[in-house]
Order: structure tokens, then sequence, then C-alpha cells
């Protein structure tokens, strides 16, 4: 395929953070993958994706060591992925800062690759849609296709269904985690499936339902995740994140995604300062202060 190389001679994405305000376990499926429903969200909290445009190749580099360097990267999947889909010879070096903690249940991976099928579709000039960007992406990773497009969406599938709602949440959340730990989805979901037969949760509809209304209590109170309670069962530490949280002072919170990433909701920035002051002053807690991203890409 022949395409028309964009000029430019390099390229930022920013790739956003997702959290989850609800996600509802619904069952195994016979790929092994489960099928979820969720309110995704995603927050000002970001990597930056840069991209240089080369002749041939696919290098990639990073600004941290905690995540590999090579072909095993999200980002450089993507990128291999693209490439062969348009059956082209060019290459790209990418670089990813990396901002949003890994493992954290916060899909920094998928954001990264997410960042890097929108860029390359674009230094390329090879004009897909949204909708086909999604369907690659779903190949590297469920949360891909959010990431491609979304800012609050009730997500279905194993993920690649993306229905974007009508109303967001606006405003501050703290983000915890015990310090350092990793979480990988897979187990987060093994421990679910060996606890409660690989289904839990039924928080989606309170969760549009308080979006619909506006209110930060009601959302608070109907924030949930199905993979809570197995998580916090085999890392205890993690129940430990959100009782200090809400002991801080958050509204309600939840663990995002597979975790470890805990989600509270204050009620502003001075709020957020103080509630992740006091997570961050207790031994092996770390916290982040962020806010909803909205539709117009800013805070
Ligand atoms: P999700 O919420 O989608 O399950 P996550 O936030 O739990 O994602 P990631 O930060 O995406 O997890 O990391 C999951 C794994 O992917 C890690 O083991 C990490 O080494 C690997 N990985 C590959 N590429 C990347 C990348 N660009 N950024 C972060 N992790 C990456």
């Amino acid at each position: 395929m022949r395409l028309e190389q964009s000029k430019l001679s390099s390229l930022m994405i920013p790739a956003h953070a997702k959290a989850n305000l609800s996600l509802d376990v619904l069952g195994i499926r016979n790929d092994g993958y489960h099928d979820i429903r969720s309110v995704m969200v995603k927050l000002c909290l970001h990597d930056r994706v840069y991209l240089y445009p080369r002749a041939s190749g696919i290098t990639l580099a990073c600004s941290t060591r905690n995540v590999p360097w090579d072909h095993r990267n999200l980002a450089h999947r993507a990128a291999v992925r693209l490439r062969r889909e348009l059956g082209v010879e060019a290459g790209v070096h990418l670089f990813v800062e990396k901002h949003i903690p890994v493992a954290a249940g916060l899909a920094g991976g998928s954001a990264d690759a997410a960042a890097v099928l929108w860029g390359l579709n674009r230094l390329w000039g090879a004009g897909l849609t949204v909708a086909q960007l999604q369907e690659l992406g779903e190949s590297i990773g469920s949360d891909v296709p959010f990431c491609i497009q979304g800012t609050c969406a009730l997500v279905t599938g194993r993920g690649e269904q993306v229905e974007e709602l009508a109303w967001a949440p606006a405003g501050w959340v703290v983000l915890a985690r015990p310090g350092g730990l990793e979480v990988p989805a897979a187990q987060a979901y093994a421990e679910l499936d060996r606890r409660a037969g690989g289904r839990a949760g039924d928080f989606t509809p309170g969760v549009m339902r308080a979006l619909a209304r506006g209110g930060l209590a009601e959302l608070a109170a109907a924030l949930g995740n199905g993979l809570e309670a197995p998580v916090m069962y085999r890392w205890p530490e993690v129940g430990q994140v959100k009782r200090a949280l809400l002991e801080a002072g958050a509204v309600g919170a939840c663990l995002s995604g597979s975790g470890p990433v805990v989600l509270g909701l204050v009620d502003g920035a001075e709020q957020g300062e103080l509630v992740a002051g006091a997570l961050a002053r207790q031994p092996g807690m770390e916290a982040w202060v962020t806010r909803f991203l909205d539709r117009t890409g800013g805070g």
C-alpha cells in the first residue's frame, strides 16, 4: 500500500489514564476472557507518547525501566500491528514518557497503544476511521477501544463495545495504592474465578442513574467494582488503602479496574490535596491528585 505520509517531523499524543466508576463482571466467555459491563472515565493524569517518523524500523524508549522497552511494550505492539494491517514499510521511533502508574488498573499500557494507533494513523496518512482503529486496538488489549475514543462511556463485551454516555462526571479524584504494588489483571480475574465463579457486581445501573442526576454524594454511594472483594482478599493492603481514603475525607472510594489503585472521589482540589497528603504520609502508600477529563480534553 502506498500512503501519502504527513510532513510532520514528530507528534506528541497525550495518553490518558482510565478509571472505572463501576465494573460488573458478567461471566467467563468461551475464549477465556470475561464479559464485563463498566462505566469508564478518563482522567487528566496522562503519559506522553512521542512519535518520530523514520524510513523503516520500529524502535521504542521509555522514561522508566518499569515497563519493557521492546516488542512486549503495548505501544510497540500497536505500531507493529498497524504497519502489518496497512502493509507499509514506514518506520517510527516511539518515546513513552510514563506518568500513569504501571499495572495499577488505570490502563496505562492500553492508553499508550491507543495513542500510537491514533498518532501513526495521522503520521502515515492512513485515514483509518475511529471504528477501524478500535477494532485493531481490541487485538492489543481490552481497554484499547475505550482509550481510542471515550471520555465517559458504557463499555461492554470484553471491552470492545464503547458507547459514549450523555453525562460525564466533573471534579477531583485521589488515586492511591499500596506503594509499588502491581496487580496483574489476569491474577485479579483468577481470584474472582476461584472465589465467585467469575461473576460479581451489579453497580453499573446505579452509577448511570447517579451520573444523570449529577450529584457527587449519589455517585459516591453508587461506585462499585466486582473485582474489589477478591482483590482485597488476596491483597489485604488494598483494603487498607480504601479505608484510609475514606477516613481521610474521600466522599466515596472503589477499586479501579483490576487494581490495586483505589479511586477516591473528593469535593474539590483543596480536599484532594488534603486527602492525598494524608495518605502519602502513611508508610507504604502512594497517592496522586487528578481530575476527570472533560469532553474538550481539559479538566
Ligand atoms: P488494565 O487496567 O488495562 O488492566 P493496568 O493499568 O492494570 O491495565 P498496565 O499499566 O497497562 O496495567 O500494565 C500491565 C502490564 O503491561 C505490565 O506488566 C507492563 O509491564 C506491561 N506493559 C507493556 N507496555 C506497557 C506500557 N506502555 N505501559 C505500561 N505497561 C506496559
